[in-house]
């Protein structure tokens, strides 16, 4: 599913291009996730000011309100000047006199939501409870190691669960904790503050490189102009079981956690 870096990656394929667009017609197709929240027809007229994200949320800015967007489980967003009519998944199109904005969700667990404000409670129920983003200066080592320390269970759970970092999924937690060196078994209360200062180096470094090589493409991500990602190419231990880690050779090992499979090297990681 897309994490925050095919977020980011979607966010700068197409931020600049909409920025001043006027909102010229809305199609929605099946229901998405949540409903729009507003008649589609309100929103013809506005302007598209900016895009933001906050997590796995793109914020569309308009001259007033804003819309939220969630890729979901499979979601991915195209923005161009033409396009093909509408596919069976695809379930919501802005136009806007800058060219056309489509969501294409083959499973539907995405959702394009209207707020009036970022205070209105819709978009507080989406972004109120969603920790602090974890390539912004905010994201403060010590603050990261305190909050390690009030939680026991195992690391890897603490980084999906969000409330630390956002935004951190399965993949990059997996690749964080390799880098870090760190078992995603162990508890999160029992990390020093050494070994959680290497984690958030790590946090961020994964993030970022991730970013850099235009996502991940494992489920067919591509970014608004329809371009695939490249990180999956080179991860160290995401999906990798039984290969040799590319440190030390030992094969990787893979485990369920709370549903999801964590991959990791016996040797390179200590618990
Ligand atoms: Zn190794």
């Amino acid at each position: 599913m897309p994490e925050l870096p095919e977020v980011e990656v979607t966010r700068r394929s197409f931020a600049e291009r909409i920025a001043g667009a006027t909102v010229t017609g809305v199609r929605l197709g099946k229901p998405l996730r949540w409903a729009l929240g507003c008649a589609p027809e309100a929103l013809v007229g506005r302007r598209v000011e900016a895009v933001r994200r906050r997590g796995k949320y793109l914020l569309l800015d308009l001259d007033r309100g804003l819309l939220l967007l969630h890729l979901g489980m499979s979601g991915s967003l195209r923005f161009d000047l033409q396009m093909q009519p509408a596919g069976p998944h695809d379930h919501f199109d802005l136009q806007t006199s800058l060219g056309l904005l489509r969501l294409h969700d083959p499973r539907r667990f995405g959702a394009v939501v209207h707020a009036e404000s970022q205070d209105a409670p819709e978009a507080v129920k989406l972004l109120g409870r969603l920790g602090v983003e974890p390539l912004d200066e905010a994201f403060d080592a010590a603050a990261f190691h305190a909050g390690l320390q009030l939680r026991a269970a195992p690391i890897k759970q603490v980084l999906l669960a969000g409330e630390l970092v956002v935004g951190v999924g399965n993949i990059y937690a997996s690749e964080a904790l390799f880098l870090a060196g760190i078992r995603p078994t162990t508890r999160a209360r029992r990390l020093g503050p050494l070994r959680a200062r290497k984690l958030h180096a790590a946090v961020r470094e994964v993030l970022a490189r991730a970013v850099q090589r235009g996502g991940s493409s494992l489920r067919d991500f591509s970014n608004a102009y329809g371009e695939q990602g490249h990180f999956q190419l080179e991860t160290m231990v995401y999906d990798r079981e039984g290969l040799p880690c590319r440190v030390c050779g030992t094969p990787i090992c893979a485990l369920r956690q709370g549903q999801r499979s964590t991959f990791f090297c016996p040797q390179c990681q200590k618990a």
